[in-house]
Order: C-alpha cells, then structure tokens, then sequence
C-alpha cells in the first residue's frame, strides 16, 4: 500500500515542469468561451427568467466570470494574463444571430482591449504568441432535451485519449483535475477523483481518423485548441443540470470555479500557496424541496432542498465582531462566499425571514475552500 503511495506521488511530482519556479512572468491565455447574447451562446431558460433574456443563462456570461476571476488571481501571483475577451457581448464578424445587444468583434473596444471570438483567430494568436498555458473555459450540457440528472467534470485535448497532439497536454489537465472536481457544492452524476474524463477531442467527440487540418496546419476536433501549445478545454459542470444552471446564475459561485482553475494552474508551476483563504456554501432548508418545471434535482441528494432566497450570511471574527455579511440571491441556489479572508477562526450566522438562525464555527485556512452547507428549520409558529 505504501509502495503504491509513493509511485503515485512520483508520478505525480514528475508531471510538472523541473524548471517551473512559480507563476511570475510565465504567460498565461485564457479563454471564456462563446462571446455574445446569441441563440449560439447557449441561452437557457432558468426559474426566474425566459430563454434569451440577458438577465437569464448565457454560458458566455458565465464562463466570462469565471475567466474574470481565473485573470485576477493568477496577475495577484505574477503572470501576464491574455484574453480573447474581457467583455460580453461580442459575435464573430458576420454573425447572422447577432441580437441588438451583440456588437462584431474588432480588434480591440473603446478600452483598447481585443474581443476576439472567432475561434480560429483565438487559435491563430494562442499559435503565434505561444503562451506557457492556455486554457478555454467551458460548461457542458446533454443533448435530447433539457433538465437532464447529468453533471459531471470534463478535461479535453486536441488528440486521441491517451496521445496528446501538444505534448504536455494531458499532463496539465491531470495536475488541475482534483483541485476543479473538489467543489462539494454541486452535485456530481458521475466522474470522480478515481474515473477521471480526460480525454482527446477526437475520441470524445468520435472523429477518429483526425480530420482536415486548419489553416495553421493542426488536425484536432475542437477548433480553438488547434494550435500548437499544450492545452485543453474544460467544461466546468453541466448547465442543462437545472440546479447546476441555477447556481451559475451567481456571479461569486462562477468566480469560486476561477478559483479552482488558478490552483491547478498554480500547481502546475509549482507556484507559491495563495496566503488567504476563502468560504463558500449553500443555505437551504432543512425540510422543504423546490417543486417547479425548471428545477429538475438528483433524487436524495442536497439539490433537494429549497435554496433560501434573500437570506443573510454574518461572517464573525474570533472576537464575534460582525465583519461582513452577504445576501443570498434570489436565484435558487442558496450560495454565499467570502473571499481573501486572513486564516482563522470564525463564525457564520445563517438568517433567513421564517426561520431559526443557527451560527456555525468556521475554520479558514491559507490556499483552501471552507465549505458550508447549512439547512435551516421553519420557526415553529405557537397556535393557541
Ligand atoms: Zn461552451
């Protein structure tokens, strides 16, 4: 057994580059996929708000937030970040289904920042800039018809499973598959710690023989990756999972997947442990289950229990000093989080209208996630 242990921890150890000496000056490319409002950008309806109104699912809002935050964390540790996109919003020249909140990409906005989204241009600028890392941020969703019980983690690289087309591919995404499966707040279907979806796009999709090379010169099946650095595309979770959708719908739950992103990025360059930490979880109730059309949950498991809108978080110091607290939104999904917090002792105070509060000893400890997942019991009304 010990024996085994310390293979894997070889293996693993071997995986990262010798030479990587943390993040500072490495160049980093991140992708948010899809760009616009379009019926192209995976609109989705959610329990609040029809298909195609901005304010309801659009994968290219959320997977901008999580580039966001993923951006953020990895200049705070020294890396020069570029992004096809900073903004939502942007078609690809020619685009027939822009709407009227589209623009065309260009070469840069009024900011002087590029919006690229035509996947080959992404794939021609990752070719020719040749960044240490890149990665296309993703979520998936199943085919035949919507509010499917699937969500599971899922790693693509341009190749064949098991022969990575850019060396070092697959090694990258296995470094960072823990540290994104590690979210207890959703409720994963299948994959796991022991079956991991790493995969060649050409297998997964099932176009082998590797089709028409790009005009760059690279076969692969996902248009962005072909190109010649070692990469992959990440779906993150599954938003045709109606409970998943609903927590994407929270911008602070889609940061803390850019989260997870930059500590596999970070441990791939064997960087420095990020000095705070964080809290995040989910309040719900202990007794009641959401029944609507749009929320369709895995029987049995924490998706059913009803998420308790515009509820409030206190978060306490040791000294039980209120330090700050957060509103749970009204978009069923229960979250809160609490970001960049010194290690510690603290404590939570869950406070919804209706119900008994309950406080919560919390520890938060440098580099990590505390999760909380709190449920709370109606008041007990007094009839005489
Ligand atoms: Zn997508």
């Amino acid at each position: 057994m010990k024996k085994i242990t310390l293979l894997l921890a070889a293996a693993m150890l071997a995986l990262a580059p010798a030479a990587a000496k943390g993040l500072k000056g490495k160049v980093i490319y991140v992708n948010p996929g899809h760009g616009g409002w379009t019926i192209n950008d995976r609109p989705h309806a959610t329990m609040n708000y029809q298909e195609m109104d901005t304010m309801s699912f659009f994968e290219s809002k959320t997977c901008l937030w999580k580039g966001l935050e993923l951006r953020d964390r990895l200049q705070a540790a020294g890396a020069k970040v570029i992004m096809s996109r900073t903004r939502n919003g942007w078609v690809a020249e020619g685009d027939k289904n822009a709407t009227v909140n589209d623009r065309f990409e260009t070469y840069a906005d009024e900011n002087g920042q590029q919006q690229l989204i035509d996947l080959f241009k992404i794939a021609s600028q990752v070719d020719s800039i040749n960044p240490d890392y890149f990665i296309a941020l993703h979520s998936n969703a199943t085919g035949g018809g919507d509010g499917k019980k699937v969500n599971y983690l899922l790693y693509m690289y341009r190749g064949e499973t098991g022969n990575d087309y850019a060396k070092g591919s697959i090694d990258r995404a296995t470094v960072a598959y823990p540290y994104m499966w590690n979210n207890p707040l959703t409720v994963w279907t299948s994959s796991s710690m022991e079956d991991r979806y790493i995969a060649g796009d050409l297998s997964w999709m099932g176009g082998t023989p590797p089709g028409k090379p790009n005009a760059l010169g690279y076969t692969g099946w996902l248009a962005v990756l072909k190109h010649r650095v070692p990469s992959f595309l990440v779906e993150g979770s599954f938003h045709s999972y109606q409970p998943e959708r609903q927590r994407l719908m929270n911008r602070d739950y889609c940061r803390m997947e850019g989260i997870r992103h930059f500590r596999g990025i970070n441990a791939w360059f064997k960087g420095k442990p990020e000095k705070h930490g964080y809290i995040a979880g989910t309040l719900k109730s202990a007794d009641e289950r959401v029944d609507d059309p749009c929320f369709n949950y895995v029987d049995g498991s924490d998706d059913q229990w009803k998420p308790l809108n515009g509820a409030v978080v206190y978060l306490l110091n040791e000294r039980n000093v209120r330090i700050r607290h957060y509103k749970v939104d009204n978009e069923w999904n229960g979250f809160f989080g609490f970001f960049y917090l010194k290690p510690g002792k603290y404590s939570l105070i869950y406070d919804a209208p209706g119900y008994e509060s309950i406080i919560e000893k919390v520890e938060v400890k440098k580099n990590e996630t505390t999760y909380c997942k709190p449920r709370l019991h109606r008041t007990k009304i007094d009839i005489k």
